[in-house]
């Protein structure tokens, strides 16, 4: 009965199901305390205080035909200058209202610029490991995936893989920093480079390559450690924001997409992107939120108590013997399975009611990720497990 297009994500949304029944199926066996459940990305530190007295305010003070009503498919004109003003005011940037649209989240956000640019059989460039989600996405629109094997020093982007693979076909490349699952930053070095590639590129095939930066995590970062704003660096990026992340908002759905004057076909672009928003079926981000977020524009998530999580855990995990890259940013910290077949350590793992999403999630195999958006305890109590567990691979 289903499109073909839609068998292969049915197929697929059965392991993540699996997954997510799997930490229920536990919990009623063991008690919630008793299972260590790093699967999911939800946030958890609650949404800002400011953020509750917002939508107090704003729902008491505000015309519920304009609150509630529709409005330009970008979103509310206030909104988006509010929040280019913040741009400008953070990264030194020039944008204007009419230079972002406001979207439901990033996810949409991806979809808007993809369906705005990419035609069928175009190529867009994703560096793995990377949210599977990426794939989906460009799909929708008949687009080719191109995927860069993994760096698993750094974690960088291989950027001599990433030369070799631009074509007359590449229409974009998506970059995540801070990045889901590794939790690194790409570094001004890397982006200098990788910038310098994609000029070189587009004179060489006389095209124009969009760099899409994916940039849920921004505000979520550790000891100091700056994340560039990449439209300084190329004048072809669109920026993909979101406030699941940033606000602990992921359930409202929220972000913007930023659309710089600099980018080539800027207005076309911003026109086709704001219609695409109506097409897609979203019409426009949710209004009562939209006016939020402007009003919180300066709010900040609790990101102390991630970093507390980062290092308990990071610590922990490195003294019983495995092995990873420790992050900057993000809530993800990406460990090196002891065996290959990274599931089977996953397998091994739920022996000690222990959860972790394996890395051919994130098209990394051999890798597990661990989502520290977990209460602390969960982190100190999981690490005499985590012990017995690196203790049956000898570790
Ligand atoms: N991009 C990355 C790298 C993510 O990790 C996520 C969510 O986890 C998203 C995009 C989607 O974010 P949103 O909830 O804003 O749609």
């Amino acid at each position: 009965m289903i499109s073909e297009k839609m068998k292969p994500y049915v197929q697929n949304n059965s392991a993540i199901r699996m997954m997510f029944e799997e930490g229920n199926r536990l919990r009623a066996k063991y008690g919630a305390d008793k299972v260590f459940d790093f699967s999911l990305g939800n946030p958890s530190v609650p949404a800002p205080d400011s953020v509750r007295e917002a939508i107090i305010e704003i729902t008491n003070n505000t015309d519920p035909t304009v609150l509630h009503g529709y409005m330009s498919n970008a979103g509310f004109e206030d909104v988006r200058q509010t929040i280019a003003e913040s741009l400008n005011r953070r990264f030194d940037t020039k944008f204007a209202a009419k230079n972002l649209i406001m979207t439901v989240g990033a996810a949409s956000g991806l979809n808007v610029i993809l369906k705005t640019i990419l035609n069928p059989g175009e190529e867009v460039i994703v560096f793995a490991p990377y949210f599977l989600e990426y794939g989906a996405y460009v799909r929708n629109y008949d687009g080719v995936l191109v995927e860069i094997s993994p760096d698993t020093t750094t974690f960088q982007p291989n950027l001599a893989e990433f030369e070799q693979k631009i074509t007359s076909k590449t229409r974009a490349v998506i970059v995540n920093t801070p990045h889901n699952p590794t939790g690194v930053v790409y570094s001004e070095e890397t982006i200098k480079k990788l910038s310098a590639i994609l000029e070189a590129k587009q004179k060489e095939f006389g095209t124009v390559i969009y760099l899409i930066s994916d940039e849920p995590y921004r505000e979520l970062v550790y000891d100091g450690v700056e994340v560039p704003y990449l439209t300084k660096y190329y004048d072809n990026t669109v920026v993909g924001y979101s406030y699941s992340k940033s606000l602990s908002l992921p359930g409202e759905r929220i972000g913007y997409l930023v659309i710089p004057d600099e980018a080539d076909g800027s207005a076309e672009l911003i026109t086709a992107a704001t219609i695409a928003n109506r097409t897609l079926g979203c019409v426009n981000a949710p209004s009562l939120i939209q006016k939020v977020v402007a009003k919180c524009v300066d709010a900040k998530t609790d990101v102390a108590a991630y970093d507390k999580n980062r290092l308990a855990l990071y610590n922990g995990l490195t003294e019983c013997g495995f092995e990873c890259i420790k992050p900057q940013g993000a809530f993800y910290l990406f460990v090196k399975s002891p065996v290959a077949d990274e599931k089977a350590f996953c397998e091994a793992g739920k022996k000690y009611n222990i959860l972790m999403v394996p890395g051919s999630s994130f098209a990394c195999p051999g890798y597990v990720r661990l989502a520290y958006c977990v209460s602390y305890d969960t982190i100190v109590n999981s690490l005499p497990e985590f012990k017995k567990l690196a203790a049956e691979y000898g570790l």
